[in-house]
C-alpha cells in the first residue's frame, strides 16, 4: 500500500455525496499525476459517533468500493482522536490526514505527495488564504499560532491544520505517542525528521456547519499550550512574586507610618482591593495547577483512546 488518506467524519451528512465525488476524482488524478495505480491507495474514513446519516450515507457510497474502509466509533471522541484512529489503522507508506469538509481541496493531495518524493518525511500544507472563514476565526488563528510558537520550544509551523502527508517511519513514531490529550500537528513537529510546507488555499466549507464551536477551540488551545509547555504555571509564579514584592514595598510605608508618624492608616478601600486582587490570583493559580493536575489523573487511567464499534472492511456491509 503506498498511500493512505484519513478522513474523520462527524455529522458530515450534507458533504458525504460531494466528497465521495470529489475522492474518486483523487483516485484518477493519483495515478494519472503521480502514478499511484488504484490498488495502492486507500481511504480511511472514521465516522466519529455521527448523529446524523453520516454512517449510512458512507456505506451506501464507499462501501462497495475496494478502497475504502469504514470505521465506526462507539461515540463521538473527538477530531484529534479520530484522525489518530485512521493513522493507527492505514497501512500506507505514506499517510494524509485531510478534513471531510472539503475546506482542504482532495486534489492538492497530488502536490503534497510529490513533495513528499523528493525525500521530505513530513509535508504539511500551509493556509495562503482562508475563505469563508469569520475575521474572528482568521484573527485568533494567527494570534494562537504565534503565542504557541512563542512558548513551546519547539516550532509549530505557523497556520497549518492537520492536512498533511507523512512517512511511515513518522507514522509510526506518532504511534508510540500514546498522550491522550492529543495535539496532533504539535506532535508531528515535536518529531522532527525532514519537514517543509508548502502553500495552499483553504476552501469554504462545502455544506453543513462548523464541528468547532468556540468552546471546542479554546478547549483546543488549551490543550495544546498545556501538552507542549509549563509556561502557565511559571506564569503564575511571577505574578506571585510581583505581588509579593509590591507587598513588601507597601509594608514599608505602612510600617514607617505606623511608627513614626501620628497618623493612622485608612484602611477598608485598600485592604478589599488587595484581598480581592490576591485571591483572584490565587485562584487562577490553582486553576493552572489543577489544569495540568487533572491530566495527570486522565493519563494515569491509561484507558484505551477510543473505542471502535466495527471496522468494514471493502464489500462489506
Ligand atoms: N470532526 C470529527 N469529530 C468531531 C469534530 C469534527 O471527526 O468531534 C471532523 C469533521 O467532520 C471534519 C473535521 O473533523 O471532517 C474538521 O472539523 P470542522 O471542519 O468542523 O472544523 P473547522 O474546519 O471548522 O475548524
Ligand atoms: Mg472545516
Amino acid at each position: 500500500m503506498e498511500l493512505s488518506i484519513v478522513i474523520p467524519i462527524y455529522n458530515e451528512a450534507a458533504v458525504i455525496p460531494e466528497l465521495h465525488k470529489r475522492l474518486l476524482g483523487l483516485i484518477g488524478l493519483l495515478y494519472g499525476a503521480c502514478g499511484i495505480g488504484e490498488k495502492d491507495v486507500e481511504f480511511v474514513l472514521v465516522n466519529d459517533g455521527s448523529r446524523d446519516e453520516s454512517l449510512a450515507l458512507l456505506l451506501g457510497f464507499f462501501a462497495e468500493l475496494p478502497q475504502f474502509r469504514i470505521v465506526n466509533f462507539s461515540r463521538n471522541f473527538g477530531h484529534q482522536i479520530a484522525v489518530s484512529a485512521g493513522i493507527d489503522i492505514a497501512k500506507g507508506n505514506a499517510v494524509v490526514l485531510i478534513d471531510a469538509d472539503l475546506q482542504d481541496p482532495p486534489e492538492f493531495i497530488a502536490d503534497l505527495y510529490k513533495k513528499y518524493r523528493e525525500g521530505f518525511d513530513v509535508v504539511y500544507a500551509v493556509r495562503a488564504g482562508r475563505k469563508g472563514e469569520t475575521f474572528f476565526k482568521r484573527i485568533t488563528a494567527k494570534f494562537f499560532y504565534r503565542l504557541l510558537r512563542w512558548i513551546t520550544k519547539i516550532s509549530i509551523p505557523v497556520d497549518t491544520g492537520d492536512f498533511r502527508i507523512m512517512s511511515r517511519r513518522t507514522v509510526d513514531t506518532l504511534k508510540s505517542m500514546p498522550e491522550r490529550h492529543r495535539f496532533l500537528r504539535g506532535m508531528v513537529a515535536w518529531i522532527g525528521f525532514n519537514q517543509t510546507g508548502i502553500p495552499y488555499q483553504r476552501r469554504e466549507r462545502f455544506a453543513g456547519s462548523t464541528k468547532y464551536p468556540f468552546h471546542k477551540m479554546v478547549r483546543f488551545a488549551v490543550d495544546a499550550i498545556t501538552s507542549f509547555s509549563t509556561a502557565p504555571v511559571r506564569v503564575v509564579m511571577w505574578f506571585g512574586f510581583l505581588s509579593a514584592l509590591a507587598g513588601l514595598l507597601y509594608s514599608v510605608h505602612v510600617l514607617y507610618i505606623k511608627l513614626f508618624t501620628s497618623k493612622t492608616v485608612p484602611g477598608w478601600s485598600s485592604l478589599m482591593v488587595a484581598i480581592l486582587i490576591m485571591s483572584g490570583i490565587q485562584m487562577i493559580t490553582l486553576g493552572v495547577i489543577g489544569e495540568y493536575v487533572g491530566r495527570i489523573t486522565e493519563e494515569i487511567k491509561k484507558r484505551p483512546l477510543y473505542i471502535i464499534d466495527k471496522i468494514f472492511e471493502p464489500g462489506q456491509r
